[in-house]
């Protein structure tokens, strides 16, 4: 579908040639009634233009896709990557809708109030649990005996 790559921010040269891989390459169309449409050939009046491609320093998320992309990164854990929703019966009943966006709505519902898994909420306890008995009472008993 692209005609070429657009990757020089040279515009034209010092003739006023449109540069190649400039945003006016001659691929992807004309405006300049001197110069014909590399890719067809014709004339500015003809041509209708072609597409041309910037390829970009780091991924992006499409525009387009961006609020489907929301939904789905919202019903994983961000600790272990795993459904958010408990396997109880809406969850259940939202695997059984055949129509993608209806399921994909109902899962989000399902979990757009839960934050973490029950998984990662039992280890955020045992940590927390850990954290209480060694630092909070341990660290201060070992301090009093050494000093
Ligand atoms: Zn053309
Ligand atoms: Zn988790």
């Amino acid at each position: 579908m692209s005609v070429c790559k657009v990757d020089t921010p040279v515009v034209a040269d010092q003739e006023g040639t449109p540069t190649r891989g400039g945003i006016n390459d001659l691929r992807m169309g004309t405006v300049d009634k001197n110069f014909n449409c590399e890719t067809c050939k014709s004339s500015f009046a003809d041509c209708s233009g072609h597409f041309g491609h910037i390829e970009l320093i780091k991924p992006m998320y499409h525009v387009g896709f961006i609020e489907v992309c929301r939904k789905i990164l919202r019903c994983i854990c961000f600790n272990c990557s795993k459904i958010l929703a408990p396997k109880d019966g809406k969850f259940k009943q939202a695997l059984k809708l055949k129509n993608p966006q209806k399921r994909q709505n109902l899962m989000f519902n399902i979990c757009k109030t839960i934050k973490q898994c029950k998984i990662s909420n039992r280890h955020e306890v045992i940590i927390r649990i850990f954290y209480t008995l060694f630092f909070k009472r341990m660290i201060p008993r070992l301090i009093t005996l050494l000093t």
